[in-house]
């Protein structure tokens, strides 16, 4: 008996595809692990869980957010009109391109509401964002998973799978949790290539911390008119994730589709009034990028002076190899160390760790040190 079965006491059936669908594990909240672990604050322990912004959100999002506290009786404008403006002005493209949504999950799952059903499939790579089987299986279609190659983006391969059936295909560039990127020529040919019935979604979460250098030209798909659709995020280099605020770049034909499964209200005030101050400040997207930059050096240093394992990241968190990726992650939470287990993703051997302020790198390599230790003198000989 499953867990849904459980709860199934009265009341009308539900879709007979939610008695096994799986529930996201997120990373576990700061105030959790307190409880469980008998302290006091929050403040000892460090959370590097969930890919967030060690340094914050931007100081001139948070005065923005004190300035309009007073007026939250007030629902939001629906259309998000001066934060498609301060987007369409920073991306050089029209505000009828973009369309804001409460995090870019919300987007994903609203691509859910207008292209799936059970006679519709989506393409993905293995070890990928995997939110998207998810919203998949919310809609009861058909997950294509493409072997990975090594742990990025078979492009090529994807493209073989495409079917009549294919509705959307998924390419996360950084892809999470793997911090790979897929290589800009291969990507230039996929989206020359594909086909009419298919739309390419790149989920572009992380591409506010790569440096202008190593970003992807995506948002000239769209100005060329290509069926893609760019998810892109407050929650990562700009440090909003409490605020869930993301927003998709596409053609206004398709964005039409998303909109009419939206909420009227899906983002909030106070989230669209953080999101257009964050924008406007470009010293605190530069001192983010600088954090990860260097704390990738410091953690990548600590590793292989540990002699372990990870897979190189461009993004703001780190795969490491730790043998039972599970059990280190509950013995690194012992030592008020948050990290992300990953046997979700078929990844049983490693943990993700989030690149964190120096002081936050330094608490991690100590802990992982120690639990390594231990867990070598447990070991038979
Ligand atoms: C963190 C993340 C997101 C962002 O989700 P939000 O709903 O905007 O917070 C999207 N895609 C990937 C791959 C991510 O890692």
């Amino acid at each position: 008996m499953t867990k849904s079965d459980e709860f199934q006491l009265a009341g009308p059936t539900p879709n007979p595809w939610f008695a096994t669908l799986p529930r996201y594990e997120p990373g576990r909240p700061l105030e959790e692990v307190a409880r469980e672990l008998g302290v006091d604050g929050i403040d000892e322990i460090v959370k590097l869980a969930s890919n967030e912004n060690a340094l914050g959100p931007s100081p001139k999002a948070v005065a923005a957010m004190q300035a309009v506290a007073g007026r939250m009786h007030l629902y939001p404008d629906g259309d998000a009109f001066y934060l498609r403006e301060a987007l369409a002005q920073k991306l050089d493209i029209p505000a009828t391109h973009i369309l804001p949504g409460n995090g870019s999950n919300e987007l994903i799952e609203l691509l859910g509401h207008v292209f799936l059903d059970q006679d519709s499939e989506i393409v993905m790579s293995q070890y990928a964002f995997v939110i998207y089987k998810l919203v998949a299986l919310l809609f009861n279609a058909r997950t294509i998973t493409v072997p990975a190659s090594g742990f990025g983006h078979d492009l090529e391969a994807m493209r073989a799978a495409i079917t009549p059936r294919t509705k959307l295909v998924f390419i996360a560039n950084p892809n999470n949790p793997t911090g790979t990127q897929v290589d800009a020529g291969a990507l230039d040919r996929f989206v020359a290539d594909i086909p009419e019935h298919v739309c390419v979604v790149l989920d572009e979460a992380y591409v506010d911390l790569l440096l202008p250098g190593q970003q992807p030209a995506s948002v000239s798909y769209v100005r060329a008119g290509r069926p893609v659709c760019i998810l892109r995020t407050f929650s990562k280099g700009y440090g909003l994730a409490g605020l869930r605020v993301g927003y998709a770049i596409g053609q206004p034909e398709f964005l039409h589709w998303l909109n009419r499964a939206r909420q009227p209200f899906n983002v909030n005030y106070m989230a669209q009034t953080a999101a257009i101050a964050a924008l406007a400040d470009d010293a605190h997207l530069a001192a983010s990028r600088q954090m990860v930059r260097s704390g990738l050096a410091q953690l990548t240093a600590g590793l292989e002076k540990l002699g372990m394992a990870y897979v190189p990241s461009v993004a703001n968190f780190l795969l490491v190899k730790v043998g039972a990726g599970r059990e280190v992650f509950a013995a690194l939470q012992q030592q008020q160390v948050i990290v992300r287990p990953l046997d979700g993703y078929g990844l049983p051997e490693y943990v993700r760790v989030t690149v964190g302020r120096a002081e936050e790198n330094v608490k991690f390599l100590k802990a992982l040190a120690a639990v390594m230790a231990e867990r070598r003198d447990l070991e038979p000989a």
